[in-house]
């Protein structure tokens, strides 16, 4: 039986696997996906890579959690200076004033790679249920295949973090499960938070074409934020994040109502696309002329209700804890701020 099974390798899974180790305790971390780091995203396209995830660290309102000296000393995270604009209801593009932001010029799964160090990690293993025993935890889940005939297997543990977004925790406990009142209360929590999804596209262009806004050209890329663009939320030369790029990358997340409205279809070439179109409308026609694309949707993209506590948690269930941005919102700050508190919790129930 292992000490602690966290389901989750985001930030705050490995945030709360990273220092339970450092306690002392044997941890495994069990995560769906072949790469680490979950929202904290690198896609590679030949020998670029992407952020198609989290774009930026900015600095910590709580500077005790914060990783980012560590990570600047290591040379995993660098300043990174765009100008900065914002798309006005009105079409027009006003500049920002300059915040200090950082960035990972190989991309910002190294942050989370660099966490991994050292833990015991299994990829690739879905994580389909959770259920009390007398002495713990039993995680019911399947490895993974690419030939999908997926191995059923289950992992007991004294204790389990869940640091998955609510609505995939949530779906651990079937109504079976349910029928424990302490764990249909924490159910019922998860049904209060709330997020938004995200649909990104990635586009490339050959470093021989214009990839400035026609405004200024800057060395250090630019990047535009919208609060009213009905399709673009945020959109940035991603490539001015890496040393010496190959070509130019653009990156847009969409909007949450154009999110919402396109997230279900199938045909996601013709979505990005759409997205591609109404961006380049508003900021510049090249960007609707890429020589390459790929579309990536993120269903638990952003928080937008959050749970209004640190974890989930329950007297009544010391050995249990959710954790992940959803707790607290405000994004990686928060969610290692949920791991951080997860971790605690679990090694005082073990002690
Ligand atoms: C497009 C986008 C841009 C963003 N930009 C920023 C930004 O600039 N700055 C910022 O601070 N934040 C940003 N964020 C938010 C930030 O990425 C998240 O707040 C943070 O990464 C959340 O970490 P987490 O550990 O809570 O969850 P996640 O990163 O979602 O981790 C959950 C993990 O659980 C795994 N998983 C899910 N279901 C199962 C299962 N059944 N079994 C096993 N494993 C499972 C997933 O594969 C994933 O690895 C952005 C998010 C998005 C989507």
């Amino acid at each position: 039986m292992e000490d602690v099974v966290v389901i989750g390798a985001g930030i705050s899974g490995l945030t709360a696997a990273h220092q339970l180790q450092q306690a002392g305790y044997r941890v495994l971390v069990v995560d769906k996906s072949r790469g680490l780091g979950g929202r904290l995203a690198t896609r590679r396209v030949g020998s670029t890579a992407i952020d198609h995830g989290c774009r930026y660290l900015k600095p910590f309102a709580d500077s005790a959690l914060s990783p980012i000296s560590a990570l600047l000393q290591s040379g995993v995270l660098e300043p990174w200076q765009p100008e900065a604009f914002a798309l006005e209801a009105d079409g027009s593009l006003n500049p920002m004033s300059a915040e200090t932001l950082y960035a990972a010029p190989q991309g910002m799964s190294a942050i989370a790679k660099t966490l991994a160090t050292g833990l015991s990690i299994r990829r690739q293993w879905r994580a389909t249920a959770l259920t009390l025993l007398p002495q713990g935890w039993r995680i019911e889940g399947e490895a993974l295949s690419a030939n999908g005939q997926n191995q059923p297997n289950s992992i007991d543990a004294r204790a389990v973090v869940v640091a998955l977004p609510a609505p995939q925790a949530a779906a651990l406990w079937d109504e079976a499960e349910r029928q424990n009142g302490d764990i249909d209360r924490l159910w019922q929590q998860l049904q209060t938070v709330a997020f938004e999804a995200v649909i990104t596209v990635m586009a490339g262009y050959s470093l021989n074409e214009p990839a400035n806004l026609s405004i200024q050209k800057t060395f250090d890329g630019w990047m535009v934020a919208s609060s009213t663009h009905p399709a673009l939320r945020w959109a940035a030369l991603d490539s001015s994040k890496r040393t010496d790029p190959l070509e130019s990358v653009v990156v847009l997340h969409s909007s949450p109502t154009f999110a919402a409205n396109n997230i279900d279809r199938s045909d996601l070439e013709s979505v990005g696309q759409e997205l591609l179109a109404a961006t380049a409308e508003s900021l510049a026609a090249w960007i609707g002329f890429p020589s390459w694309m790929q579309v990536h949707c993120w269903r638990y993209g952003f928080v937008r209700q959050p749970l209004g506590a640190s974890v989930l948690s329950s007297p009544a269930l010391p050995n249990f804890v959710g954790c992940g941005d959803w707790c607290l919102g405000k994004n990686v700050e928060g969610a290692i701020a949920s791991g951080h508190r997860a971790a605690e919790l679990i090694a005082a129930a073990l002690k």
